[in-house]
């Protein structure tokens, strides 16, 4: 058996239908008592709901989060929460609100609560990616992991099957990278193929039925799962590939990872051995390579296969080949300038992974 460090992230997760019932009870045991809500302008009303069940437990709300977390509206919620006295964030949404939280808690170092309503699983991780005058910034830190999570699949119920099939694909990505992760171990792997299993299967039943109570809780605990996983240890070439992708072109961040997954799959799957037989384990009945297999299932979910169809530009591909191997990083498998753009020019194009 390889050798292996192993390190557990605090943070405390509340998980089931109905349990934003016990979201009063949670700020108690935080030790706070006037909490800033946060949410996204679409997600004001649900965020209204909570603080009118939070009561005198909030202090008030800020419901403009935004993508990429620019650094302008963070100050303005930074207002805020000195206005208001607020001594904690709870953040009602998806990545987007959760980094305001995170960047609000980088800065203030107070307490953060979170109600994740996708499946993205920046909740469990201590990343917070933040932008200012377009250019983009990740840092890691102890105190960018939100203290408590509040799992209630029943806020998944308005996420349209859309989102969620590409969301959940997103949280697989994590998940997927995880399992061939140089510095991967026998627990962080367990995570990632339960949360690999719970989310293929669960995804293609929400999309039949988006009110599927069981679908959307297991896919909600695949999602925490992939989303320790991504907190726990280092991403390789897909997470560099959309990254690149999404700060070149403005590409959608979920629909982007659901696209360059099985190519990313296809390529290191040589490399990676074990990984491919925890993939193939978790994807269920189905014939064929992990990669080809979840290219399908990206295809019956409806998510998009190709980045032309969500915006990328012909002639960006040998500018996203340049871009991705400016600086070297880990991955399972060697790569080369000609073996990267092999990869966008097939994602590109929406071709089945090879
Ligand atoms: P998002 O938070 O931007 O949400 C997408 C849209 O869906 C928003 O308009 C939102 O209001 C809406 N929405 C969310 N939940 C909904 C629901 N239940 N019902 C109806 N509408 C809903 O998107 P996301 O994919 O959750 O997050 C993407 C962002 O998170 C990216 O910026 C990405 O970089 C970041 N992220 C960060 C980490 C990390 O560890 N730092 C991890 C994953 C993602």
């Amino acid at each position: 058996m390889d050798p292996f460090v192993y390190e557990a992230l605090p943070s405390r997760v509340v998980f089931g239908w109905g349990s934003l019932d016990r979201l009063a009870d949670e700020v108690d045991r935080l030790g706070v008592s006037r909490v800033l809500v946060l949410a996204t302008p679409p997600q004001r009303a649900e965020a209204e709901r909570i603080a009118v069940m939070l009561g005198p437990r909030v202090a008030g709300l800020f419901a403009g989060a935004v993508m990429h977390t620019p650094t302008d509206v963070t100050e303005t919620a930074l207002g805020v929460l000195r206005e208001t006295g607020a001594d904690a964030t709870l953040a009602v949404g998806g990545g987007s609100t959760t980094g305001l939280g995170k960047a609000i808690a980088w800065r203030t170092d107070l307490p953060q609560l979170v109600v994740p309503t996708t499946y993205a699983g920046s909740e469990m991780t201590p990343i917070l990616g933040e932008t200012e005058n377009g250019v983009k910034t990740t840092r890691r830190d102890r105190r960018i992991l939100p203290e408590a999570v509040v799992y209630d699949p029943a806020l998944t119920l308005s996420l349209p099957a859309g989102l969620s099939a590409t969301s959940g694909l997103n949280a697989i990505a994590h998940a997927v990278e995880g399992l061939y992760a140089r510095d991967r171990n026998p627990i962080v792997s367990l995570m990632a193929e339960d949360g690999v299993r719970a989310l293929a299967a669960a995804l293609p039943a929400i999309v039949r039925d988006p009110a599927d109570r069981e679908a959307r809780s297991r896919a909600l605990y695949g999602a925490w799962l992939c989303g320790a996983v991504l907190g726990a240890v280092g991403m390789a070439l897909h997470h560099k590939l959309c990254h690149v992708l999404g700060g070149s072109f403005d590409l959608p961040h979920a629909e982007t990872h659901a696209v360059v997954l099985p190519h990313v799959v296809a390529f290191n799957a040589p490399a990676a051995p074990e990984a491919m037989a925890a993939l193939d384990r978790a994807l269920g009945e189905g014939e064929g390579d992990p990669a080809l297999r979840l290219h399908r299932l990206a295809r019956a979910v409806g998510a998009p296969t190709a980045l032309e169809a969500i915006g990328m530009p012909a002639d960006g591909i040998d500018r996203a080949a340049d871009l991705a191997v400016a600086n070297p990083y880990w991955n399972p498998r060697p790569f080369d300038r000609d073996a990267v753009r092999a990869l966008i020019a097939a994602a590109f194009a929406g071709r089945a992974p090879s």
